[in-house]
């Protein structure tokens, strides 16, 4: 597989920038790319000789430990002058067809086997392995109704709470459930990105009527995580369409979400209607018993033995969500493996202290990268000069959170976007900043681009 070059060299240049002082940082590292790599050795392009001189000599070290430990292939660099990046794979495009995507994750072997990809059902994901407590009864109840009535009980049904309380398990669960006992039932899962990433692929391939075709034969239609269609007017026309059909021909459809339809912001009116027109549930966060019940039922169902003293510990201290328990419970299970016999309750305190401040490095790149995408722009046009409204909010954003998640120096952000004066980015930064506190919708977004980020909340 090619290298992102542009991506490693941005990724390294964040680590350099940590370690030289900002004037060199500016005077050296100013218009430098990688163009190529070949065994392990990175061309580096520079403007001129002098450049090329004094990295080699002062710096050179340096890149090749920043480069390296990005990718540890890299065992030496090469400095070029203006050298152009080959275009040997031709442009690449941004949208992957969903059949590519497919290959591309059975190559790299992240997909789940077991996962038939007609329906997109996990089979892990059942009502037997979903553990009922007081705070998910409701969402519970509801979705075994719909089980029982498709397409008239609640429809939509809709589910809505935090990361890690069990959406996405009870949306499976329906789905498999229905499909085992209906085996025509037409049965299609995906989630607000996958969709939006379809619409877009036939868009640019002209194969919309094969689009719309194949999402309104649907008997059950489940889309989860819809917050990320948040702004995305276009696409929700579309999904909207597809909605109405399906609803008059009484198919069955779910939303999750992480808040209600009254609070995402950028969601079509009528389709924000037609969300509370059927049945809202939401899932909140589980009280101490419900994480009791949760990690016993765990330990049981993988034949686990742990002492319920350390069962109690975590239930109390993990509080956050489902997926933390479970993350607890298996670090201490595979340190059990590893060490032969089981933590004791101090180690597990100190273990569970160790793992609890999770801090997701991510680079400039992921946030570019997302921002584009979650505004539907292209990468490159955040770093043009131009005023069009479409792109100078998505870079203010890119340039607010950089600064404040990455502590990126305000001169490296203006020198990335296009050359422009640090001024320029702390005064993005400031609008960003001063807007959130005004703006729900801006709040929103901001929130979102971060949950796509760092799969949480910050
Ligand atoms: P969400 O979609 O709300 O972010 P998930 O459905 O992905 O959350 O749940 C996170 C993890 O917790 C999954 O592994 C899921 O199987 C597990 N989980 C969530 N709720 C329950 C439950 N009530 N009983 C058992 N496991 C659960
Ligand atoms: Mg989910």
């Amino acid at each position: 597989m090619k290298l992102d070059y542009k991506k490693l060299w941005e990724d390294a240049l964040v680590e350099i920038e940590l370690n030289v002082s900002r004037a060199n940082f500016i005077t050296w590292f100013k218009n430098t790319s990688i163009v190529n790599e070949k065994n392990g050795v990175v061309y580096l392009s520079v403007p001129n000789i002098f450049v090329k001189e004094w990295l080699l000599t002062k710096y050179n070290k340096f890149i090749l430990k920043a480069i390296h430990s990005i990718e540890p292939n890299i065992r030496s660099i090469e400095y070029v002058i203006n050298a152009q990046e080959k275009e040997d794979d031709g442009k690449k495009n941004k949208i992957i067809s969903p059949e590519k995507e497919a290959a591309n994750n059975e190559q790299l072997g992240f997909s789940d086997f077991n996962i038939d990809k007609e329906v997109n059902l996990n089979p892990k994901y059942t009502f037997d392995s979903f553990v009922v407590g007081s705070f998910n009864e409701v969402a519970y109840a509801a979705s075994l109704a719909v089980t029982k009535n498709i397409g008239t009980a609640y429809n939509p049904l809709f589910i809505y709470g935090g990361v890690g309380l069990g959406k996405t398990h009870l949306l499976q669960a329906i789905g498999n459930k229905i499909k085992s006992e209906n085996k025509n039932a037409k049965i299609f899962y995906t989630t607000s990105e996958k969709f939006a990433n379809d619409f877009v692929f036939s868009m640019r391939n002209n194969s919309i009527p094969s689009f719309k075709e194949k999402y309104r034969k649907y008997d059950l239609l489940i889309v989860d995580d819809i917050q990320f269609f948040s702004g995305k007017l276009k696409i929700q026309e579309e999904f909207f369409h597809i909605f109405n059909s399906l609803y008059e021909r009484n198919g069955q459809i779910i939303f999750s979400s992480d808040k209600p339809p009254k609070h995402l912001s950028g969601l079509e009116e009528r389709l924000r209607s037609r969300c509370e027109g059927g049945m809202m549930v939401d899932i909140p966060k589980p009280e101490y018993e419900s994480r009791l019940a949760i990690l016993e039922a765990k330990v049981q169902e993988n034949n686990f033995s742990i002492d319920r003293e350390i069962l109690e510990y975590i239930a109390l201290t993990v509080q956050e969500n489902i997926r933390e328990l479970e993350g607890s419970l298996n670090s201490i299970i595979g340190q059990n493996k590893i060490k032969g016999r089981n933590l004791s309750l101090n180690e597990v305190k100190e273990l569970l202290k160790k793992n609890s401040k999770p801090v997701k490095r991510i680079t400039m790149g992921q946030v570019i990268k997302t921002i584009a995408d979650f505004y539907n722009i292209n990468e490159k046009n955040l770093f043009e000069k131009t005023r069009r409204k479409e792109v100078v909010k998505p870079r203010q954003i890119a340039m607010y959170l950089l600064r404040q998640d990455l502590n990126t120096s305000y001169p490296y952000i203006g020198q990335k976007f296009g050359q422009r004066d640090h001024t320029t980015v702390i005064h993005a930064y400031k609008k960003i900043k001063d807007s959130i506190k005004k703006d729900d919708k801006l709040k929103d977004e901001i929130e979102n681009i971060r949950l796509l980020l760092y799969g949480k909340s910050v």
